[in-house]
């Protein structure tokens, strides 16, 4: 898999990648990230990739032709599954998403910044739109880095246990169950005991237990929607 992420501020994107499972997701062949940086692309000598709103109002708006050099080019190179614009007001992220985008080939992540991106790229330009959540961010880094983690952990290989993102919370439409390691015990705080026994059916069968309860308590609206 291939994930292109274009923003005018590609330093945000350097060590969401640099560390742990994404690093190594990196290293063993499993994706490739490539961050581009949409100054390269502006067509004045200041690299210019913003501009005032017509009609006045706060904040500067991303210029749109930056933005279609950089997406034109990605695409002489390579064809795109989907280009995806980072917006408070896109289709919320949930781990359905995750799963979908986790089994295409190459994505192209648009990060805006300031007020956003000029209307037309949306209107244009793009095929999808992402949020992470009904919350306004500065820029669409973190949020761009946040799909991409939640997508390339799912990749097989990636997670060095091939199960464990099948046992994360809501693979399944339940959160997952409470976890511990040792000491079994600690300031007299035990871990429950059926998880010392060895007994992997009751193991299993608690686990599941647990992991309806958390999400009657915590997510109720999972129960029910698959
Ligand atoms: N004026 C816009 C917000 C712009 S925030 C509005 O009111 O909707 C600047 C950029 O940050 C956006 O272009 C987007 O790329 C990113 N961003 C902010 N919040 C986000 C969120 N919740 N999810 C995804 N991207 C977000």
């Amino acid at each position: 898999m291939r994930i292109d992420i274009i923003t005018c501020l590609p330093r945000l994107l350097e060590s969401p990648f640099s560390d742990s499972i994404l690093k190594r997701a990196q290293q063993k062949g499993l994706v490739t990230v490539a961050i581009h940086d949409l100054r390269d692309y502006a067509t004045n000598k200041h690299r210019t990739t913003d501009d005032y709103a017509f009609g006045g109002g706060a904040g500067m708006v991303m210029m749109i032709e930056p933005i279609d050099n950089c997406i034109t080019k990605l695409k002489s190179e390579r064809g795109y599954d989907e280009i995806i614009y980072m917006s408070p007001d896109g289709e919320m992220l949930t781990q359905s998403i995750a799963n979908q985008l986790s089994l295409k080939k190459n994505l192209i992540l648009l990060c805006g910044h300031y007020k956003g991106v000029d209307e037309r790229v949306r209107e244009h330009l793009i095929t999808r739109e992402i949020s992470i959540g009904n919350y306004v961010l500065s820029g669409g880094e973190l949020a761009a880095a946040v799909v991409a983690d939640s997508v390339i952990r799912l990749l097989p290989g990636v997670l060095n246990d091939e199960t464990s993102a099948l046992s994360d919370s809501f693979q399944d439409g339940l959160v997952a169950p409470p976890v511990y390691t040792r000491p079994a015990e600690y300031k007299g705080w035990k871990v429950p005991e059926v998880l010392l026994s060895g007994h992997e059916a009751k193991i299993n069968q608690w686990k599941y237990e647990k992991s309806l309860e958390r999400t009657k308590n915590r997510r109720p609206g999972l129960l029910g929607s698959n």
